[in-house]
């Protein structure tokens, strides 16, 4: 074992790891495009796009060159009482193309925060204007980051078990579908209605860590116009769906109400640094003005809205909005429905799923959502040069938009051939 992985191995305590049954990770020495390269210089195509982040290819010149400009002009400076032009330049852009009733932008650093930070702007809301309201409702199997509002408001629990006493108030609702949404619509109205909840959050279309579990956006609306009519707060996390995955901008854009806050990470510095922000409409953000200092909004992080990180904010907006781009997503969406209609029919293949150029199989085998399966199928892809993260009999794609066909050619060839191990 090289030295540089024993190190690894002795003092580095990674996410998500249980490393007395997994203590082995793979060194990552330079990523391209699409591409990974390990040690030995072995490639791997991208295939989740290093979490959904690197949307327009690793080390994106056009973003790596503008970042390192202005890296040498201005680093850092406090974001309360200073103000700087990447901050406002990309609040522009942003302001530009998100649902055109987000008003104002919140900067934090990550997923989780952006959504700890929705969570507590929806109760001081209310706060604010007088009335105590202290339960937040959610979907069953939603997933909104490690940070206790956030891991609150998530689903999965045999994970949460040791902080469950310590989460805020959550009710769960299942997600809509067909089914249960004529039972499931009068319920929520009805918890809508008790004047105790003070928001309904949500990831909208799309449940990535639920393993990319999808519902229609026609019963998403539904649910959102009754909070809406009962003065419940909706809070959209968009981290994952947002710029350009569900096939519009922001997944928001395929219902007819829209949210009140937004919660946006992962892809919004194209992979390149962490950064978060929290939007919101100004109904929100008026409820905080006041000549009163506590009716402010008492929350900031120290790197808050560091412009190198808003450099390469804006310049992934900018290769977003590019045609080059747009034409890219409209090729991953239509080759995914090609590949699907050649695949799904297949006996080894329970179900399969696409929304934009998000696509999901499931196998027909039982497995936990941790279980030797993935394992097996990860090392499997790991072997053809594929990086895919299955979560239990489930493997989805979500590649970077610069993604060519040949790549994408060769995900779903792994992929079928995987079907002779299940
Ligand atoms: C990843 C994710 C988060 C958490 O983001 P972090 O940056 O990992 O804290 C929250 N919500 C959704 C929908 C996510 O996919």
């Amino acid at each position: 074992m090289p030295m540089s992985l024993e190190y690894d191995k002795k003092h580095l305590w990674h996410p998500l790891t249980q490393h007395q049954l997994h203590p082995e990770n793979i060194l990552i020495k330079k990523a391209k495009g699409a591409l990974l390269f390990d040690e030995q210089d072995n490639q791997y195509i991208d295939g989740i796009a290093s979490w959904y982040t690197c949307m327009y290819g690793h080390c994106n010149p056009y973003i790596t060159n503008k970042v390192a400009t202005q890296m040498q002009n201005l680093d850092h400076v406090v974001f309360t009482g200073f103000t700087h032009e990447p901050a406002i330049n990309l609040a522009k852009a942003l302001i530009s193309i998100l649902p055109k009733n987000q008003h104002k932008l919140f900067f934090s650093d990550n997923g989780s925060t952006s959504v700890d930070i929705a969570i507590k702007m929806a109760f001081q809301y209310h706060f604010n204007k007088g009335e105590k309201r202290k339960k937040l409702v959610a979907f069953e199997d939603g997933f909104h980051g490690d940070t206790f509002g956030a891991m609150s408001v998530s689903g999965l629990s045999i994970y949460n078990g040791p902080f469950e006493d310590f989460c805020l108030d959550v009710e769960r609702i299942p997600v809509p579908n067909e089914n249960n949404i004529h039972l499931l619509a009068p319920r929520f109205e009805e918890m809508m209605q008790k004047g105790d909840v003070a928001a309904f959050v949500y990831e909208p279309l799309v449940q990535g860590a639920a393993a990319m579990k999808m519902h229609l956006p026609e019963h998403l609306d539904q649910l959102l116009g009754i909070a809406k009519e009962n003065g419940v707060i909706t809070i959209a996390d968009e981290v994952m769906t947002g710029f350009g995955k569900t096939g519009k901008h922001f997944a928001s854009e395929h219902m007819q109400n829209l949210p009140d806050i937004i919660c946006l990470s992962k892809s919004l510095t194209g992979g390149l640094v962490p950064m978060a922000i929290t939007s919101c409409n100004e109904r929100i953000y008026r409820a905080f003005l006041s000549n009163k200092m506590e009716k402010g909004f008492f929350h900031g992080h120290t790197y808050s809205a560091n412009p190198t990180s808003c450099t390469a904010a804006l310049a992934s907006i900018e290769l977003l909005e590019s045609e080059e781009i747009q034409n890219r997503i409209k090729m991953i969406c239509s080759s995914h429905e090609k590949f699907n209609e050649k695949i799904k029919n297949h006996p080894k293949i329970k179900n399969t799923r696409q929304q934009g150029i998000i696509y999901a199989i499931d196998f027909n085998v039982e497995t936990d959502r941790y279980g030797d399966l993935r394992y097996k199928l990860f090392d499997f892809y790991m072997s053809k040069g594929i990086y895919l993260r299955p979560l239990g009999n489930t493997v989805y794609i979500l590649a970077p938009f610069i993604i060519s066909k040949n790549q994408l050619e060769k995900i779903y060839r792994a992929i079928e051939d995987s079907l002779n191990i299940l």
